[in-house]
């Protein structure tokens, strides 16, 4: 291996360690601690996961957590209406409605009803529209992660080709939102795009978002780029426990990349560490104070 190890366990750490300095003189200033409402409707045990470990989080950074854990029968009405009531708590800064949802209801209507300044995962339609036309906004935890850590390896993204594979609204298309403004020349590959290994060997950041096991091979990086891997992928084992994966494979590109992110131990603990930190600027938005510094 000749490429750097980004480290995104320590770099979460770190994060999560600003938010927990930054809580007691919030709490000061508003009379109260900020508060984090997570929504989790059935039994789906990987956002059973997530979940707790986002509450455990928020715990330790001296946030309030809010668990709401829903039968997986509940309505799209009875979530609405929990929904309703969280905008409406005051002690609520920032709603979490875990994704995926049961099919009876429709993720787009649930996320659209969630007040855009708690909307910590950044996924509202005012949030999405806010990043691409430049204005502040509470931006996606997975991408916004991303950012924070290639902005740690490169001095500075301006000028330099980047290729974020994958289109969703929750990574990709946020990814390169925030790489075209930081003045990066983007491009967005996905399912339909010819020739992706010639798409991929001509950036310098490539930013890896498919679900696709290991995908992303060693001669499709460009020597010297920039690699973000934010696939989680559970592949199978002789022992039958599986195992993560990233869409990279990790050993061919590291050989030719100059850094790269594991998986796990990347872009995974970063999700978490930048929804600690929207939390935090959520609540001082609505305060009515300015953004915490340092974030
Ligand atoms: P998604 O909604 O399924 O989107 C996948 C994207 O990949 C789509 O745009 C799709 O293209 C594209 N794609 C699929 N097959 C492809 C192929 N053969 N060649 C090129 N592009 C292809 O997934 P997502 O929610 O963005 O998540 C992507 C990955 O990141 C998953 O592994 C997920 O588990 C992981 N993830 C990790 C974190 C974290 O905290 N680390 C957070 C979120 C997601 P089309 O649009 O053309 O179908």
């Amino acid at each position: 291996m000749t490429a750097r190890r980004i480290d995104g366990k320590a770099a979460a750490l770190a994060i999560r360690g600003r938010v927990a300095e930054l809580v007691p003189a919030f709490e000061k200033r508003a009379g109260r601690a900020p508060g984090l409402a997570t929504v989790l409707v059935g039994e789906d045990p990987a956002s059973a996961v997530y979940v707790r470990s986002k509450n455990r989080a928020t715990a330790e950074t001296g946030m309030i957590s809010f668990a709401h854990n829903l039968p997986d029968t509940t309505s799209e009405d009875e979530l609405l209406q929990l929904v309703i009531e969280l905008n409406a708590d005051e002690r609520v800064d920032g709603i979490l409605v875990q994704l995926p949802l049961p099919a009876q209801i429709n993720a787009a209507r649930v996320i659209e009803t969630i007040d855009p300044g708690k909307d910590v995962d950044g996924f509202h339609p005012m949030n999405a529209g806010r990043l691409a036309t430049g204005l502040p906004s509470l931006v996606p935890c997975t991408p916004y992660g991303c950012l924070y850590l290639l902005k740690q390896e490169l001095d500075s993204l301006s000028g330099l080709d980047a290729v974020v594979i994958g289109r969703s609204n929750i990574v990709g298309k946020p990814m390169a939102q925030l790489l075209l403004g930081e003045s990066a020349t983007v491009t967005i590959a996905h399912s339909r795009t010819r020739d992706l290994p010639s798409v991929a060997r001509r950036a310098d950041i490539v930013i890896a978002a498919v679900g696709r096991a290991e995908m992303v091979r060693g001669d499709w990086i460009k020597p010297g780029a920039c690699v973000i891997d934010v696939g989680i992928n559970r592949v199978p084992t002789s022992d039958g426990k599986g195992r993560l994966v990233g869409d990279v494979a990790f050993a061919e590109a590291a050989e030719v990349a100059a850094a790269i992110t594991p998986v796990p131990g990347g872009v995974g603990p970063m999700t978490i560490a930048m929804l600690m930190r929207n939390t935090l600027v959520a609540a001082h938005r609505r305060a009515g104070l300015a953004d915490p510094e340092g974030l």
